[in-house]
């Protein structure tokens, strides 16, 4: 079923889940999931939306009328259902469910920055609290309607209301948009200037700028360690003290970088209403590559070598031998890469993929992929040509659609995201999929990739499939999650990368950076947010 609009996730996505994948996409990786996890007990269709039933709005009418003088406001128990949760694991299986508790008092969406300052005004005057919500496509809790304490209620601001393009210099390059703009619209409108942004996280079809910001996004495709971080130069953020403009600073250097404080701040100093960003060329071609390693140790140290010569294309991602085997099963193995793994398989060794991909001017890409594979030749992988990256690139919602089709399946699925040093990942991997295995027991499948190879390190990230236990998906997902926070913890890794600490994290963030840490986060938001009032519980836990 699919419910258009405010704050489902987006325009066409289904309720509880991405959406439909294209007409006759058939992930292989299904059925082979199904075989290895011996076919777990289908939980219950999913409830209509109709029959979502979220607790009574406690929205004064004072406060309503306070808050339609400056933006629109939702109170139907549609809108205030569907504003629950954001798009994890256990957001789904909740959604799925029926829940719809804790359900915002009113969904309130303003059209302009001067309309955000007024509604925060009328939030603070009824002592409600506010969770700034972009399309909803948070892992980790950020967007979700809870964290009311002792309020009088809570409101969710829709960003989507904010969705002018302000701005397009093609001089400097540079765009300045409001923050409710999804990617689509905002490479539209610069694709004419012959530009590009080059940041399009895996969700970039439905996510906003102002949630990229918001998270400190991180893009597969965009060379480096692939964060938004690289790419703002000013915003203009609405707290509950006023306006704090970050100005247009390309090259910085005016005291601390204020700007990168908000960065990441997932909603708890403010709502970020503008955004200032750099471009890029729009590129005219692109080259892609697979290589199979004979393992992924193999695979790593070649990885690193060229991360730090730099020759690392604009994406790579290196699949361990199990999620190397999955990938074999995706949308129709290749014949090719069959053949080869089956080589290897001779010689008794698994294969590791290393997925290269570049973009840019014509010659350039094909040119950076051939001196990368070159790179590679000391551990002597097999070329699978340009067909395993084409696809990786043709398909960037692989892996929603086929979770969708997971949980459908009764299966626990979910991605635990971390960052190390190339001396740590080794490590931090063996842990966290031990960590994995040891809580989810027998039968369960993790699999690992990294990616955003930088000179000092990469990201890992780490995904379980395992039976949800119909009733008990809950516990055991967060029985899991624990169990690989602990283990990043344990081997200096970090708790998130790009998805943000949201509150399935808040309360490792003080363990992780230390309490002085903390509390200059908690400092920095008693300054713009006195009252307490902005997501409660996100990024840094109450009381943590
Ligand atoms: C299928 C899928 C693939 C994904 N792939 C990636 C990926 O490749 N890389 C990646 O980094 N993430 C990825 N994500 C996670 C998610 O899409 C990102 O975190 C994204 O940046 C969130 O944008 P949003 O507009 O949906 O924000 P929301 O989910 O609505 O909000 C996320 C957080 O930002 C805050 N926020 C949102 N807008 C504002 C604003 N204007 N001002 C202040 N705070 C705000 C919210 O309060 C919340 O804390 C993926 C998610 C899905 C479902």
């Amino acid at each position: 079923m699919s419910v258009a609009g405010l704050a489902s996730g987006g325009i066409g996505a289904r309720w509880w889940g991405w959406g439909d994948a294209p007409d006759g996409h058939v992930d292989g990786r299904l059925d082979e999931i199904l075989n290895l996890l011996g076919a777990p007990p289908r939980p219950p269709p999913a409830a209509g939306a109709d029959q979502l039933a979220p607790p009574a709005s406690r929205l004064l009418e004072t406060a309503r009328g306070a808050l339609l003088r400056h933006a629109e406001v939702d109170v139907s128990a549609l809108g205030r259902s569907l504003a629950c949760f954001g798009s994890a694991y256990p957001d789904l299986v909740r959604r799925r469910r029926g829940e719809a508790s804790p359900a915002p008092d009113a969904i309130v969406r303003p059209h302009t920055a001067d309309g955000v300052i007024g509604t925060l005004r009328a939030c603070a005057d009824y002592d409600l609290a506010v969770v700034p919500r972009g399309a909803g496509t948070s892992l980790v809790g950020g967007a979700d309607a809870s964290g009311i304490g002792q309020r009088s209620g809570l409101v969710v601001i829709d960003t989507t209301g904010l969705r002018r393009v302000l701005d397009v210099d093609p001089i400097s390059r540079r765009a300045t948009v409001e923050a409710g703009v999804p990617g689509p619209v905002l490479e539209a409108a610069v694709r004419e200037h012959g530009l590009s942004l080059g940041h399009a996280p895996g969700s970039f079809e439905r996510s906003t700028v102002g949630g990229w910001v918001a998270t400190g996004s991180a893009s597969a495709d965009a060379g480096g360690d692939g964060s938004i971080r690289q790419l703002v130069t000013g915003l203009r953020l609405a707290s509950p003290v006023g306006m704090l403009e970050l100005h247009d600073a390309p090259l910085g250097g005016e005291g601390p970088d204020l700007t990168g404080l908000v960065i990441g701040s997932e909603g708890t100093l403010g709502v970020i209403c503008e955004v200032t960003l750099r471009l890029r060329r729009r590129p005219g071609a692109q080259a892609g590559c697979g290589l199979l390693f004979r393992s992924f140790a193999d695979g790593l140290v070649a990885l690193r070598r060229l991360a730090q010569d730099g020759l690392v294309p604009l994406a790579a991602r290196l699949c361990d031998e199990d999620e190397t085997r999955l990938w074999m099963h995706a949308a129709g193995a290749e014949d090719a890469a069959r053949g080869a793994r089956t080589r290897l398989a001779g010689r008794g060794a698994p294969g590791a993929l290393l997925l290269l991909a570049d973009a840019g001017s014509a010659g350039t890409p094909g040119r950076r992929i051939e001196a990368a594979v070159a790179a590679c030749a000391a551990e002597a992988p097999i070329e699978l040509g340009d067909e395993p990256a084409r696809r990786w690139v043709a398909l960037p919602a692989r892996d929603a659609w086929l979770r969708d089709a997971l949980i459908d399946a009764g299966v626990l699925v979910d991605t635990v995201e971390t960052a190390g040093s190339w001396k740590v990942l080794p490590a931090l991997r063996e842990a966290v999929v031990a960590a994995l295995v040891g809580a989810l027991g027998n039968p369960a499948l993790v699999t690992s990739r990294v990616a955003h190879a930088t000179p000092d390190g990469a990201s890992l990230a780490v995904t379980c499939f395992a039976p949800a236990a119909e009733g008990a998906e809950l516990e055991r997902w967060r029985a899991a999650r624990s169990a690989a926070l602990a283990a990043i913890l344990g081997q200096g890794g970090q708790i998130a990368h790009a998805n943000g600490i949201g509150s399935h994290s808040a309360r490792w963030l003080a363990r992780a950076r230390g309490r002085t840490a903390a509390g200059l986060l908690r400092a920095l938001k008693s300054e713009l947010d006195p009252v307490g009032m902005m997501n409660p519980g996100k990024l840094v836990a109450e009381g943590a």
